[in-house]
């Protein structure tokens, strides 16, 4: 039976949005209760509510601040940390339903958008203008811009142009009150007052909702060109990479993939393309125009060769190079189709630290009688390993925890980071203080208390 605090809150959401806005039927709730990642949700969710504008989402959060109603936002539910899992009582606010692209401005070179649009869906729409929009997390055709700015998100192209946060602009965004507030003016420069902007950025959810976001643009590179390098040892892999971040050609993507995970791709895709039997493959490309893309390419093969390479295929043609990097892209199901089951790490350590991680997660491996196949972004230090196991085997669910937390605890004596990318959500929350510290953390803490002082925004998440 609903309580009468439920049905309150119930009547509230209901009389601030269409009908049809706001679901409470059970399945439907389940259904979007749990993202990516292997954590499941803490609790039952009391509604899920879909607006379609600011004003709605303002509706939202004040009738969540006046029943004291924790709200959980949610974009695509594509994330893997748990972030935008239900909390118990919960109100599931998605913004998946607010997909309009609003401007895009070749001469401020901006794009403002709603934040429910689909992250290829803005790079393709830039395009056709001539522009650029270059973070691509690997979920780009299914992730939400929202979602992308609340983990700011990574992604292939980063070792070039930077992450999600590098082309956030400015925010509209809604405080846990309802209140409505702009962070900046969205102009290229703007340093009055604090960074709001960069604050509510990677916040998870937990400081404001996102409902509209300022863009900054490029202009279009030119055709993607590139190598794929086999290796017999990660370690000459890592050797390529880092002499290649080194070199005055920086590439534009360069992704690692080691044997587990070449492995995993070719018995989940037989026709993906990718080498097979080689102990490694570094994916490396080059978006400058002319004849500099040309010099890339020919510089890498040569790099990839010096560090000893096996095989070395140079991809002048961008459909072979975008089928690889389809092929890249499903690496985390290919990994969970190992044993069913699957744990995302997201670590990211000093390049100059790799092959400690790269060998210290081998010993893992064999310690806990686990596969683990690593890959990603090498040109930024930032890999995912990942763990696979067999979710109905209690030994193997142990054994892949007892991974998790030591892989953890691995980034972070090795000088790096927990996550990356993905977030902290709740899949990490546990390892935060040790990578922090306390007083940073209490700091931290503090911020979200100015901001959310009743603390309704994505409770048990992020700090
Ligand atoms: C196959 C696969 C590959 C992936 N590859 C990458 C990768 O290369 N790089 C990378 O960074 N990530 C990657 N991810 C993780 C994930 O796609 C990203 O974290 C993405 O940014 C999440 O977007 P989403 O719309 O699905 O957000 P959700 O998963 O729905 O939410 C993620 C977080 O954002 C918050 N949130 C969502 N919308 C809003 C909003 N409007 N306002 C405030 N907070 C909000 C949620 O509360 C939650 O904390 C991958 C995931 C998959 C499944």
């Amino acid at each position: 039976m609903t309580a009468p605090t439920e049905n309150a809150v119930l009547a509230d959401l209901r009389a601030a949005l269409p009908a049809e806005a706001v679901v409470t039927d059970p399945a439907a709730l389940g259904a979007r209760s749990q993202d990516g990642s292997a954590t499941p949700p803490t609790g039952a969710a009391l509604a899920l509510v879909q607006p379609a504008t600011t004003a709605e989402v303002s509706a939202v959060l004040r009738t969540a601040h006046a029943h004291g109603v924790p709200v959980v936002p949610q974009g695509a539910l594509s994330g893997l940390a748990g972030g935008a899992n239900a909390v118990p009582g919960a109100v599931l606010l998605s913004t998946a339903r607010m997909t309009e692209i609003r401007r895009i401005d070749p001469v401020d070179q901006v794009a403002v958008v709603q934040p429910g649009v689909i992250t290829r869906d803005l790079v393709d729409a830039v395009a056709a203008r001539g522009l650029f929009y270059p973070p691509d997390p690997a979920s780009y055709g299914i992730s939400t811009i929202g979602g992308n700015i609340a983990t700011n998100a990574g992604g292939m192209r980063c070792v070039k142009y930077g992450v999600t946060r590098d082309f956030v602009r400015a925010l509209e965004v809604v405080l846990a009150d309802g209140t409505v507030i702009r962070t900046a003016p969205g102009t290229v420069k703007a340093v009055a007052g604090l960074d709001l902007t960069g604050l509510v950025v990677g916040s998870e959810g937990t400081l404001a909702v996102v409902t509209e976001a300022t863009l900054g643009l490029l202009p279009a590179p030119g055709p993607d060109r590139g190598v794929c390098a086999t290796f017999g040892s990660v370690a000459d892999a890592l050797d390529a990479a880092n002499a290649l971040v080194a070199s005055a050609h920086r590439p534009s993507t360069l992704e690692l993939l080691d044997d587990v995970v070449l492995a995993a791709l070719a018995a989940y895709d037989p026709d993906a393309g990718l080498p097979v039997g080689a102990r490694a493959m570094l994916l490396v490309i080059t978006d400058e125009p002319g004849d500099r893309g040309a010099q890339d390419v020919a510089t890498y093969a040569a790099v990839a060769r010096e560090h000893g390479a096996v095989g070395v295929d140079e991809a002048h043609d961008p459909e072979r190079l975008h089928a690889l990097m389809r092929a890249r892209r499903a690496f985390n199901q290919a990994m969970r189709a190992v044993r069913g089951g699957s744990i995302n790490e997201d670590v990211a350590v000093p390049r100059t630290r790799l092959p400690d991680l790269l060998e210290r997660l081998a010993d893992i491996s064999a310690q806990v009688g686990l596969p683990i196949g690593t890959g990603g972004h090498v040109g930024d230090g930032n890999l995912h390993p990942v763990i696979a196991f067999d979710p109905a085997d209690p030994a193997q669910v142990t054994a892949a925890a007892e991974a998790h937390s030591r892989i953890l605890g691995l980034a972070v004596e090795l000088g790096g980071t927990v996550t990356g990318e993905h977030g902290i959500g709740t899949e990490k929350r546990g390892a935060l203080v040790g990578e922090l510290g306390e007083r940073v953390l209490a700091i931290q803490r503090g911020i979200k208390q100015v901001l959310d002082p009743t603390g309704v925004l994505n409770p048990g998440k992020k700090l």
